[in-house]
């Protein structure tokens, strides 16, 4: 335990584990340790735990083959998940009923598990709605396991599934919370366990509507289940415990060399994880930010390292770049025409059609001649967004208002954070110069809407090259 921690003694700590953090029986007994630790502090615990590593793929893919008609491949998933979830319990749990009690548990889950997909191979056909079902379930072994293993070690847990709690509406796959009533039943369900003394496991990533249908938060989002039922039970803290000693200077796979920043803003982390930065997931901080509440990513295998401290207030750093994030598999879509110049409305138009096919664009320039505008989309919407374009701009196309609507598919954003940035004279000159330096040609720059980030688009082939160039601006 640092030193700081021994100063601040915060009564409500929420705590979530990601994947690697719940992978095997070791990482849990470490998490199991963490825990103890900090209660024995005198904190009360609220833990959100993410499924094994690779478990949510695995189930994915369970139905996706199942709606193929294939009845095998789920059998064979769902038997491997059986195996690793069962040794894992063997291992972590020594009392026999204890024991008994959570194989069953689990062995139930799974043959419904089973049951589903053989209907969706029956039918040949999934839903986003049976989607968020099957891959609910891999939250619901791992809670299962980490509180058999907390009890097993005599104390009190209790594994409970977040759909029971967190309400939402029926965006499936991305589903919103409903505040007001996720705070109602947090104050039913999940506060008595936390006043008695009790460790309760949720589930993270998982929700269910008003109806009781089970929704997920979107994928990496049991950071962002953590933060929701963090700021329903007032937490003094929330501490996204990962596999990296915090969020860095850019992706360690990257640049091996990146460093941990020691503090971040709300704002900062927010643009961050929307560029792309997988440690946290985009909408973590949102719930806290109106509560105050500092949130710490840190390390399950190095615990006493205090992490990033994400909070209110920026610390303004020499350079003013902090970090650099990457976006792969995205498009470049470009209308072009000179006839659009000083022709109302083919903008708004554009991104009412691109809206209407149901893709959300990550980034827009326009150039200043009013001749072409670009923005990005996920590589994979590409040809839905383009069609869509083109019946919109049909006569305009017809008319040669509109010359061109086209894509480049092999691109990523790379985007430059920290706050700042604006305010700091030649920020925008040093990003351009780096990677012109390096013979890097920048396709798009675009400054976001905030004071935080500056996003360039560039060719993929040139991707790790530009991060490297652009994390060498990052002041020691
Ligand atoms: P978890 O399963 O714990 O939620 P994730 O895999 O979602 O973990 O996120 C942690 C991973 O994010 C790290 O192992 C690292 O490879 C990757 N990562 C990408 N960008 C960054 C960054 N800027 N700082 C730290 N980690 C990053
Ligand atoms: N298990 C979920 C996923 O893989 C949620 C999470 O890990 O945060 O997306
Ligand atoms: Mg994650």
């Amino acid at each position: 335990m640092s030193a700081e921690e021994n100063r601040i003694t915060p009564r409500m700590v929420t705590m979530k584990f990601g994947g690697t953090s719940m992978g095997n029986h070791d990482t849990i007994a470490q998490v199991a340790r963490i825990i103890v630790e900090h209660a024995a502090q005198g904190h009360r615990i609220l833990t959100v735990v993410s499924a094994m590593n690779g478990v949510t793929d695995l189930l994915k893919q369970a139905a996706r083959t199942a709606s193929t008609g294939d009845d095998n491949e789920h059998i064979r998933i769902v038997n491997d998940l059986r195996v690793r979830h069962v040794e894992t319990a063997e291992h972590l749990v020594v009392d026999d009923k204890i024991k008994k009690v959570l194989v069953e548990d689990i062995d139930t889950l799974l043959d419904s598990l089973n049951a589903m997909c053989h209907s969706i191979a029956v039918l040949r056909e999934i839903t986003p709605r049976g989607m968020d079902l099957i891959m609910s379930f891999g939250e619901r072994f791992s809670a299962r396991l980490l509180a058999a293993h907390l009890r097993d070690l005599g104390h009190a847990a209790l594994a409970i599934d977040a759909s029971e709690i967190i309400v939402t509406d029926d965006n499936f796959q991305d589903a919103a919370p409903f505040m007001d009533e996720t705070q109602q039943r947090v104050n039913e369900f999940l506060l008595p366990y936390l006043h008695n003394g009790t460790f309760p496991i949720v589930t993270g990533y998982i929700g269910a509507t008003r109806d009781g249908i089970i929704t997920t938060l979107g994928r990496g989002a049991s950071d962002y289940s953590a933060a929701i039922l963090g700021a329903c039970i007032n937490t003094d803290d929330l501490w996204i415990y990962t596999d990296v000693d915090g969020i860095m200077t850019t992706d360690p796979r990257i640049v091996p060399t990146a460093r941990v920043i020691p503090v971040l803003s709300y704002g900062e982390v927010g643009e961050l994880a929307y560029f792309g930065a997988k440690v946290l997931h985009p909408k973590t901080v949102q719930p806290v930010i109106d509560k105050g509440a500092p949130v710490r990513v840190r390390n399950t295998f190095n615990p006493t390292h205090l992490g990033t401290l994400i909070q209110q207030q920026s610390e303004i750093t020499q350079g003013a770049v902090k970090a650099v994030t990457i976006i792969r598999d995205v498009s470049l879509v470009s209308v072009e025409g000179r006839g659009m110049v000083g022709v109302p409305g083919i903008a708004g138009r554009t991104f009412m059609a691109v809206a209407r096919v149901g893709v959300s664009v990550l980034l827009i320039s326009q150039s200043s001649s009013e001749q072409s505008f670009c923005f990005i989309v996920p590589q994979s919407k590409t040809s839905t967004v383009l069609d869509g374009i083109k019946k919109e701009m049909r006569h305009e196309l017809e008319r040669g208002d509109v010359d061109r609507v086209w894509a480049r598919e092999d691109v990523v954003i790379i985007t430059t954070v920290g706050a700042g940035m604006r305010g700091t004279p030649g920020v925008a000159a040093r990003v351009c110069g780096a990677l012109s330096n390096r013979g890097i040609n920048i396709l798009v720059i675009a400054q976001g809407s905030s004071e935080y980030s500056i996003s360039l688009v560039v060719r993929a082939e040139e991707a790790n090259e530009a991060v490297r160039a652009l994390h060498d601006l990052i002041a020691l």
